[in-house]
């Protein structure tokens, strides 16, 4: 006899575990499901834990053939191509590239623009409800740049984001280092998002809020995903307490949404940008207060509670690739004549995916065809900023109230 819940979250991550405190808090009775079993177990841990109220202009793929040819040959630090994968990436990178023009990307930030302004308060919201305030830290980030070449870059950037309501400081060399006395002489001067907040432990930030969600009276269980399949007038998914069944089930499933979809007869042009972290211990009494990113290599590195946490960026790889060291390895020489890190403190670096869908915005709303299945992933670089506003908006829609956003732009059928 199979249990019942008004909706199952498939997937503990930060995404899924918003999705499923908004439902809750509207009154469904929810359950998490997840292959682990436990919270932030994959995407949502290893992050460089920034809520991005900055983050407007999606990460484009480059434009320009010079930089294309840089990157296509691995010359650029910011982004790693396996290129034993490129026949099976090359649709997905296709169609980024073709979503990647000046036309789309602004359109693109009008869009997210709305998602983003609410972010931090619905953060700040769930953080204060949880108890977990003291996880988000003030004092924003900061773009490091190395060059006059940087500095206009970083400058030009920052300026198109003015009328989305970015605000930064630019920072000369002497207000950096009265911000941040351990960069080295490398640093030329910076721009500082003050507004965002960051977290030194995204898995405990995540864990805080489904904390919220048990102590209400949700339940997490462990059970594969891949299991669910229509039941009635609803969904029923395998769990290690049995069967569980719901009348709406939510994919919250990051990387791994698209394996369930199709499964479903469901295909969205899905992708993932692999991206990897490592620890570091400070040189003696160094540190950092913020996260810096180093802007011409792009990397970040993040004051974390296990030590400093070097971020990279975008590897283009097949999501179940094996990890490769091959990206943090040529970063870290950077990253060592930049910030004072000294020796490692992981055994080896962390692999994190990030799911993407071309256009680099998020799929929030009813799946195509199959009534009472529902989307949330997708989140790219961002899914860490926008995981409890998404949440609010899928939980408005399946409640059918008025929506906080206009989530036109965020429904599957676009790629249609
Ligand atoms: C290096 C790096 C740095 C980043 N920095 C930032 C940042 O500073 N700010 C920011 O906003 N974002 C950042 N991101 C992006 C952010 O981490 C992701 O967008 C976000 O974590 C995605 O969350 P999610 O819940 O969708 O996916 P996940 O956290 O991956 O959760 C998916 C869950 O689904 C479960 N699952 C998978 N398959 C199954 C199955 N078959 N059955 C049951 N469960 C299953 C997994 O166990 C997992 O718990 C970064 C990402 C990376 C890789």
């Amino acid at each position: 006899m199979a249990s019942t819940t008004d909706v199952v979250v498939l997937g503990a991550g930060m995404i899924g575990v918003s999705a499923a405190l908004h439902l809750q808090a509207r009154g469904r009775s929810v359950v998490i499901v997840d292959r682990l079993g436990v919270v932030a177990g994959e995407t949502s841990l290893g992050n460089s834990g920034i809520v991005q109220t900055e983050a407007v202009f999606p990460y484009t793929f480059p434009r320009a053939p010079g930089e294309i040819l840089k990157a296509a040959l691995n010359r650029d630090p910011r982004a790693h191509i396996k290129y034993s994968a490129l026949p099976s990436i090359a649709p997905f990178l296709w169609r980024y590239f073709l979503a990647s023009s000046p036309a789309k990307r602004l359109a693109s930030a009008r869009v997210m623009r709305r998602l983003v302004e609410l972010c931090l308060i619905e953060h700040q919201a769930f953080a204060r409800e949880a108890g977990s305030g003291p996880l988000l830290r003030e004092g924003g980030w900061i773009k490091v740049f190395r060059t006059t070449r940087g500095e206009d870059s970083a400058l030009a950037d920052a300026e198109e984001g003015r009328p989305y309501g970015v605000t930064f400081d630019m920072l000369n060399r002497e207000q950096l280092l009265a911000l941040e006395p351990h960069l080295s002489e490398l640093a030329r001067g910076g721009l500082h998002f003050k507004q965002p907040m960051t977290t030194s432990d995204p898995q405990a930030l995540a864990k805080s809020y489904a904390d919220l969600f048990l102590a209400r009276g949700g339940r997490l269980l462990k059970g594969d995903a891949r299991s669910l399949a229509a039941s009635g007038p609803g969904w029923v998914v395998t769990t290690e307490e049995g069967p569980l069944s719901a009348r709406d089930a939510v994919v919250a499933l990051g990387p791994w949404s698209d394996e369930l979809l199709r499964s479903l007869g469901l295909r969205l042009p899905f992708g993932v940008k692999r991206g990897y972290h490592m620890h570091y211990a400070p040189r003696g009494n160094a540190g950092l207060s913020r996260p810096i990113l180093d802007l011409e290599k792009g990397y970040l590195v993040t004051p974390m509670a296990r030590g400093l946490r070097l971020t990279t960026g975008a590897e283009f790889a097949r999501r179940d690739d094996p990890p490769s060291s091959a990206h943090l390895d040529r970063l870290e020489p950077f990253g060592r004549e930049m910030f004072p890190l000294a020796e490692r403190r992981d055994a080896k670096p962390w692999l994190g995916r990030r799911p993407c869908l071309p256009d680099m915005a998020p799929v929030i709303g009813p799946a195509p065809r199959l009534k009472g299945l529902w989307l949330d992933f997708g989140h790219q670089h961002w899914g860490l900023t926008l995981g409890p506003v998404s949440g609010r908006l899928l939980a408005e829609m399946m409640t059918g109230e008025r929506t906080s956003v206009d989530p036109a732009p965020f429904r599957a059928e676009r790629f249609r």
